[in-house]
């Protein structure tokens, strides 16, 4: 049994403050049947609880730290910056460089504007569709995740571009009823959609790799018929890539696809671990956004020179060799995953996209929610519990992928190759 004792009674205090304890709902560890675990540091690909135990992590807290735990480089800079002062609501040196940093990677990109977080990412690059086209719906597909903001809080509605209902309490019908929501990966759904209400969308919004169902890839002519769809109706195709954003390729998943984008949403590795957005895209559509344009948005602390630094670091440091190093890992991990699924007999899907990874306890290829929903959940629960024991750190849900880092090294492999080996044999036994 995994020693966990200080981790259950800081639960135990934490439920009085927190609603569920947390501060995000996904760290309450609700679908895998177990109490938080209270984490204390990580050194590169480790993290250590407050118990003392030790686990090889891919959660990187969900997808920033893509060089691992308290990398030297990212921390010494952070403490020289520190010692100047945290924010100054001025313009600083270090927002020019970072931001002359995506530009030069990412196609898409010809402005940028910072913001703290991915869901004031997407909430700031729909009002500037909006305003940009003077249209008013958006269209969104099924299991895509873009932040908490009321328009993109919609699930999908059964069938074919279904106006969407209000999934959360709290997000007004009126709201509702301009996202549109259909199936991942389903282009005839998309056309159906446009048809019905092309003169009025907005924009396309959409997870490039789809991270939040699991990790879902697109098909081959998915984001290529988007873009051209989007163009046809005059509408902006926005790629969300606040996971796949210097994750999927250096030049992101836009580069990887060669699919440009009018939009571009950005998060996680971009803040290197600190709370960092950015959206940005064609010079045209940006210079709508004020002091240039009409378009309202702002920060007291974007663009802090906290947060630019470890952003900068970060990206500075995953030259393109990185990413290979990174792919090379993924593939002896994704091999082992194979391995134990045939030897002990247990059905899973991999979905790889890059360092994103996706292990599904299902038997038909999933390509979208509907297909990601038929997954066992209580197998995953079951496989979630047993690596936890064998000391390693896993998204705790069937629906979150798994991260790699440049940290981790062939023995984590193993390592955890021999983990996903036991769970597997004792799911057999079961
Ligand atoms: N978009 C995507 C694709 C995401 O994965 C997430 C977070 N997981 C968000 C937006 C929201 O980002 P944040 O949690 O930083 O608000």
């Amino acid at each position: 049994m995994l020693k966990n004792q200080r981790s259950v009674d800081a639960y135990k205090e934490s439920v009085d403050l927190m609603p569920g304890g947390v501060n995000s709902p996904v760290r309450a560890f609700k679908s895998v049947g177990m109490d938080p675990i209270y984490m204390d540091h990580g050194k590169g690909s480790t993290i250590y609880d407050i118990d003392g135990n030790e686990y090889i992590d891919y959660v990187l807290s969900w997808g920033p730290l893509i060089l691992g735990h308290a990398d030297q480089r990212v921390v010494s800079k952070l403490k020289e910056v520190a010692e100047k002062g945290t924010s100054f609501g001025a313009p600083t040196l270090l927002e020019n460089e970072l931001a002359e940093h995506v530009i030069n990677r990412v196609p898409s990109i010809e402005m940028v504007r910072m913001v703290n977080s991915g869901t004031e990412a997407t909430m700031s690059a729909l009002r500037l569709a909006r305003g940009y086209t003077g249209k008013n719906k958006i269209l969104k597909f099924e299991g895509n995740y873009h932040g908490h903001g009321d328009s993109l809080l919609i699930k999908a509605g059964s069938g074919v571009a279904t106006l969407g209902l209000p999934d959360s309490p709290g997000v007004p019908e009126s709201v509702a009823q301009h996202t549109i929501t259909v199936p991942y990966n389903d282009l005839e759904s998309v056309r159906y959609a446009f048809e019905q209400f092309g003169d009025d969308i907005a924009a396309v919004i959409v997870e490039p790799v789809s991270g939040n169902m699991g990790v879902v890839p697109p098909s081959t002519e998915f984001l290529p018929s988007l873009r051209e769809i989007t163009k046809e109706y005059q509408s902006l195709l926005i790629f969300d890539e606040v996971m796949t954003g210097f994750r999927v390729g250096y030049h992101c998943a836009q580069g990887h696809f060669d699919v440009t984008p009018d939009l571009t949403c950005l998060g996680k590795v971009i803040g290197g671990g600190l709370p960092v957005g950015a959206y940005g895209g064609k010079r045209e559509i940006m210079e709508r956004i004020a002091p240039v344009g009409d378009i309202y948005q702002a920060g007291t602390l974007s663009g802090n020179p906290l947060a630019m630094t470890a952003g900068l670091e970060t990206l500075k440091a995953m030259e393109p060799s990185e990413y290979e190093g990174i792919n090379k890992k993924v593939d002896r991990l994704v091999e082992g995953y194979q391995q134990a699924s045939e030897k002990y007999n247990i059905p899973i899907q991999i979905n790889r996209a890059c360092s994103m990874v996706g292990i599904f306890f299902a038997d038909e290829p999933v390509i979208n929610y509907e297909t990601a929903a038929k997954s066992d959940t209580e197998k995953f629960a079951s496989y979630y519990r047993s690596m936890a024991e064998e000391g390693v750190f896993l998204p705790p849900s069937q629906f979150e992928g798994l991260f790699l880092s440049t940290s981790h090294t062939d023995e984590d492999i193993d390592s955890t190759i021999t983990a996903v080996e036991k769970a597997f044999a004792k799911l057999n036994q079961q």
